[in-house]
C-alpha cells in the first residue's frame, strides 16, 4: 500500500486502517505520515468523546501483591520495598474526600492482595457508593464469586489490563499465570455488567510492532470501555532493570491508533507516560487521550506503591490535585467534565448492538 493511500485512509471518516496499516504506523518515522497520525486521532477524539477530559481519582490502597510481574516494582519477590495496607475506613474516607473535591469516578487499586475479604471489599464499595461517585476496582484477578459480589455491592468497573496479546511473551513475563486465564477473567467481568478496561504496555523487552498491532486489535474486539495504554518503565529492583524504556513517540502512536480503532472509547493520558517524557501527557491529550487518572492515595503510602521508578512523588493532597489538574488543563484548552462519563460509553454500546 502506496503512502499516499494510507494517508488518505487516515482522513477517511471514519478512517479504516488494516492490520498492516497499523503496523506500517507503528513503524512509521516520517514526520508527515506521523503528523497525519495524530491530527486524525484528534479529529477523531472530538467528534467521538468531545473536548472534556475525565479526571478519576485513583487510591492504591495496598502494594502487597502474590503475583511476581517481571516488570513491576511491587511483585512478591521485592524485599526492599516498604509494604502497607490501608484500613477499609481510611480508603473510605479518602474516597469521601475525592467525592467532595469534584472526582466524579474513584478507582480503587491494589496489588493482588487476597488480604481484603471478598466481603470487606463488597462493605468498601457500597461506602465509597454512598458517596454519589462511580467506582472502578483494579484489583487483579480474583475469583468469579468476587467479581459477582462486588458488582452486586455497586461496582460499575473494572480494569484488568492484559499487558500484551503476545501469549508465549505474557508467559514469560507472569510466572505462573497465562493470557488466557486473564481474558477468561475480562469475560466474566464483561458477563456480569461491568465497563471493562484494558490495555497493554508498551516497549516490553521482546515485543514485536506486529505484537502492538494484536494488542490494538485485541483491545477492540473485547469491546473495552477504557483502553489503558502505557509505555514500559523498567525498574531497578526488577528482573527487567537493565532494558531499555518504552519510547514516547511510539506509546503516542499506539495511542493514536486506539482512538482510531475506537472512537468512543476513554483513552487516559498515563501517569507512566507523563513519567518517561515530561511532556507526555500533554501529547497524549492531542494524540486522542481523554482521561487523567490522579492518584490520590494519602502521603505516608502513596511512594511505596512504586509499580515504576519516579511515580508517586509529587505529594499532591486530593483537593489539589483536583484544583491542579483543572488550571493544568485549562492551559491545554479542555475542559473538566463534570460527569462520569457514562454517556459515550452508553453510546458506544448502543452503536455495538446496532452493528
Ligand atoms: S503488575 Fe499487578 S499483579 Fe503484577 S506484580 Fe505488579 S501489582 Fe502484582
Amino acid at each position: 500500500m502506496s503512502e499516499r493511500t494510507l494517508l488518505e485512509r487516515l482522513e477517511a471518516d471514519p478512517p479504516t486502517l488494516s492490520r498492516s496499516d497499523i503496523i506500517q504506523l507503528l513503524a512509521s518515522t516520517d514526520a508527515q505520515e506521523i503528523e497525519s497520525l495524530f491530527c486524525a486521532a484528534d479529529r477523531v477524539r472530538r467528534r467521538g468523546v468531545g473536548d472534556q477530559v475525565h479526571l478519576r481519582a485513583i487510591i492504591e490502597f495496598s502494594n502487597h501483591c502474590v503475583r511476581r510481574c517481571a516488570y513491576c516494582g511491587i511483585n512478591r519477590g521485592r524485599r526492599d520495598l516498604v509494604r502497607y495496607r490501608m484500613a477499609p475506613e481510611e480508603i473510605v474516607a479518602t474516597a469521601r474526600r475525592a467525592a467532595r473535591a469534584g472526582f466524579r469516578t474513584v478507582v480503587l487499586q491494589s496489588g493482588d492482595d487476597f488480604h481484603y475479604s471478598r466481603e470487606t471489599v463488597a462493605d468498601i464499595i457500597r461506602a465509597v457508593k454512598s458517596a454519589g461517585v462511580a467506582v472502578t476496582l483494579s484489583l487483579g484477578e480474583r475469583p468469579f464469586q468476587d467479581y459477582r459480589l462486588w458488582r452486586q455491592a455497586g461496582a460499575d468497573r473494572y480494569l484488568l489490563k492484559f499487558e500484551t496479546a503476545d501469549a508465549a511473551l505474557y508467559a514469560r513475563l507472569h510466572p505462573g499465570q497465562t493470557l488466557a486465564q486473564r481474558l477468561r477473567c475480562l469475560e466474566e467481568l464483561a458477563s456480569l455488567g461491568y465497563q471493562t478496561g484494558s490495555g497493554n504496555i508498551v516497549g516490553l523487552p521482546g515485543q514485536a510492532l506486529q505484537s502492538l498491532a494484536d494488542d490494538l486489535l485485541l483491545m477492540r474486539s473485547l469491546g473495552v470501555e477504557m483502553a489503558a495504554i502505557g509505555p514500559f518503565v523498567p525498574h531497578p529492583s526488577t528482573p527487567l532493570s537493565g532494558e531499555v524504556p518504552g519510547e514516547t513517540g511510539l506509546v503516542l502512536r499506539v495511542l493514536a491508533l486506539a482512538r482510531l480503532l475506537m472512537p468512543r472509547v476513554h483513552l487516559p493520558a498515563t501517569t507512566a507516560l507523563g513519567t518517561v517524557a515530561g511532556d507526555g501527557r500533554a501529547r497524549a491529550l492531542r494524540a486522542g487521550a481523554n482521561v487523567l487518572m490522579l492518584d490520590v492515595t494519602p502521603a505516608p503510602y502513596r511512594e511505596h506503591y512504586e509499580i515504576y521508578p519516579g511515580k508517586g512523588r509529587d505529594g499532591a493532597g486530593v483537593e489539589q490535585a483536583w484544583q491542579q489538574a483543572g488550571r493544568w488543563l485549562a492551559g491545554q484548552g479542555r475542559p473538566v467534565a463534570q460527569d462520569a462519563g457514562d454517556g459515550h460509553l452508553a453510546a458506544t454500546r448502543a452503536g455495538m448492538a446496532r452493528a
